[in-house]
C-alpha cells in the first residue's frame, strides 16, 4: 500500500539582525503563503502608540535598545500563536531571540524552517540609520533607496516621517550587541535541528525571495 505523505503547514521563523531586510521579506512571504506574520516588535510598538499599559513600560525599554523581559514576551506569543488564524502555519518575526523564547516556541508549535538574513556591519548600520517611518501609518522608507516623493512626508498617508527611537546610534549600538550575544547562539540550536536556512541579506530582495521559495518547495512546505 502507497503511504501519502501528510504536507506539513509551513511554520517559519524569521530571524536577522536589524537592518537585514528581514522585515521586507517577512511582509511577502506571509502574503504569499496566506499565513498570520506575528511580528512583536510591531505589537509592542502599537501598544506604545496606543499607550496602554504595556506600551508605557515597552517604551522605556524599547527606546534604549534593550529587550523585553522573557515572560511578556512568551505570554504575548502563547496567546498568538494559539489563535486559529495560526492553525494552518506562521511566520514569526522578531521572536524568538534568545533560548528561553525558543524553548517556549517549540513547546507551542515547533518551527520547521527558519531563515537566517545576514548582512556586513556598515551595510546595517547604513540600512538602520538611514531608516524612516511614518509617524501614523508606519509605511517604512530608506532616505536612498527608498526616498519618499517629497522629503520627510510620507506617500501613502501624507503624515510626517521620523526616525525611530530605537534606530538612533546608541540604541543601534545595544541592540546589535544583543543580537550578536543573545540571539545567534540560536544558529547552532536550528542547524542541528536541520531547519536553518541561511541567505544574503545584501542581495536584492526579489532574488533572496527566490531562494526562500525555492528551499520551502524543497523542504515540501509549499
Ligand atoms: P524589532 O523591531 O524587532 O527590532 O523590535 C523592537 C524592539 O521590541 C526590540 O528592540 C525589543 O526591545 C522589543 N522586542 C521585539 N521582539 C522581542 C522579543 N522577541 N523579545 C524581547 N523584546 C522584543
Amino acid at each position: 500500500m502507497k503511504i501519502k505523505k501528510v504536507k506539513d503547514y509551513p511554520k517559519i521563523v524569521i530571524m536577522g539582525p536589524q537592518g537585514s531586510g528581514k522585515g521586507t521579506q517577512a511582509e511577502l512571504i506571509a502574503k504569499k503563503l496566506s499565513i498570520p506574520k506575528i511580528t512583536t516588535g510591531e505589537i509592542y510598538r502599537e501598544n506604545i502608540r496606543r499607550k496602554t499599559k504595556l506600551g508605557a513600560m515597552a517604551a522605556r525599554i524599547i527606546n534604549k535598545g534593550n529587550l523585553m523581559p522573557n515572560e511578556i514576551t512568551n505570554g504575548i506569543m502563547t496567546k498568538e500563536l494559539n489563535k486559529p488564524s495560526a492553525g494552518k502555519g506562521y511566520l514569526t518575526d522578531g521572536y524568538p531571540r534568545n533560548i528561553e523564547q525558543a524553548e517556549c516556541l517549540e513547546k507551542i508549535a515547533m518551527p520547521n524552517f527558519v531563515i537566517f538574513l545576514g548582512a556586513r556591519m556598515p551595510i546595517i548600520i547604513q540600512r538602520i540609520s538611514k531608516r524612516r517611518e511614518c509617524g501614523s501609518c508606519k509605511a517604512i522608507y530608506h532616505l536612498i533607496n527608498r526616498p519618499p516623493k517629497i522629503s520627510g512626508i510620507c506617500d501613502k498617508c501624507g503624515n510626517i516621517l521620523v526616525q525611530r527611537e530605537d534606530d538612533m546610534p546608541a540604541a543601534i549600538k545595544r541592540r546589535l550587541q544583543i543580537f550578536r550575544t543573545q540571539t545567534k547562539p540560536l544558529i547552532a540550536r536550528y542547524k542541528k535541528m536541520g531547519i536553518f536556512h541561511s541567505y544574503d541579506g545584501e542581495k536584492p530582495i526579489p532574488a533572496v525571495q527566490k531562494q526562500i521559495f525555492r528551499d520551502l518547495k524543497n523542504k515540501g512546505l509549499i
